[in-house]
């Protein structure tokens, strides 16, 4: 088995996983790697000297700060150092950098500079809660953190009422009430599942539907890390001609192009794109 990476041959950026919680969630190869490596680029050099000295790595003088505002500037750097030769390393406070966390930025910088960039993968929320969900994990969209603005926010609802795939999002524990009660308006009968503190002491997996989970995170006080992971929409039931083309003439007459007719009334509506383009190309050449 080859577990160390770092210090041999030429430079690399290494994307490196660490715990979500529980300190011993990290791999051989990702503790080699952070014992070897020349440089260290984390987030919060105090958050990660729990994970270091946990694991009794002498991190002194080879860790360097990377966090959201100072990300673009450091790029230069790295790139200077990989091609030096240097293995860097590139963590994040938990989980996977670059998911929701500061890293693509230096990752696309450094691959487009032609130099390696390689990952020793591990933890992740977003796969986490997906795992114990018990929800379709075949097919899911990932939204980050969704909007806090309230229209954002409908509009986001009115994308997910036709989303097939599972939809998985990270939630902060102040808003988790409001949002699990916006969603249930919309979708009440929707499958969904909070999970809070994954790996930690209080990690909590609670399934039910939207309007289950709503009542229950409304009436208690939320702390902690949360990823909510929803059911996607069934398949969608077919529309009557007459429906769909009163919606689609609709839109014409309010200046729309059949394009985005088609759009607007596929999303809203979720018939299928080509019926409804047909009856849009027909509608808008009985207008000439
Ligand atoms: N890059 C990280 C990853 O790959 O998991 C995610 C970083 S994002 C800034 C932090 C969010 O991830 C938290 O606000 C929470 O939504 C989720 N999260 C992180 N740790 C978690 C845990 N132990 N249990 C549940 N959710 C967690």
């Amino acid at each position: 088995m080859r577990e160390l990476a770092g210090g041999e041959g030429p430079g690399q950026l290494v994307v490196v996983a660490t715990p979500l919680g529980n300190l011993g969630d990290i791999s051989r190869r990702a503790l080699a790697l952070l014992e070897s490596a020349d440089v260290i680029y984390c987030e919060d050099t105090r958050h990660s000297n729990k994970l270091f000295s946990a694991h009794a790595i002498a991190v002194r003088s080879r860790l360097q700060s990377l966090h959201e505002h100072n990300e673009a500037s450091q790029c230069e750097a790295i790139i200077e150092r990989v091609s030096a030769g240097e293995t860097v390393v590139l963590i994040s406070d938990a989980g996977t950098p670059g998911i929701s966390d500061p890293g693509s930025r230096v990752v696309a910088a450094v691959a487009a500079a032609g130099l390696v960039v390689t990952t020793a993968p591990g933890p992740s929320a977003v796969i986490a809660a997906l795992s114990v969900s018990g929800l379709d994990t075949e097919r899911f969209v990932m939204e980050g953190f969704v909007a806090r603005k309230h229209g954002e926010r409908e509009r986001l609802y009115a994308q997910w009422a036709s989303e097939p795939r599972t939809i998985v999002f990270y939630e902060s524990p102040q808003r988790l009430a409001t949002t699990l009660s916006e969603l249930a308006e919309h979708f009440a009968a929707r499958r969904a599942v909070v999970a809070r503190e994954l790996t930690k002491l209080h990690e909590e997996v609670v399934r039910g539907t939207l309007e289950e989970l709503s009542a229950v995170f409304s009436s208690r006080e939320v702390l902690g890390e949360i990823v909510v992971v929803l059911e996607g929409a069934g398949p969608m039931p077919a529309l009557d001609e007459a429906t769909l083309r009163a919606a689609i003439a609709d839109q014409l007459a309010n200046g729309m192009s059949v394009r985005d007719a088609v759009s607007s009334v596929s999303e809203e509506l979720g018939p299928s794109r080509r019926e409804a383009y047909r009856i849009a190309l027909e509608l808008r050449a009985g207008q000439v």
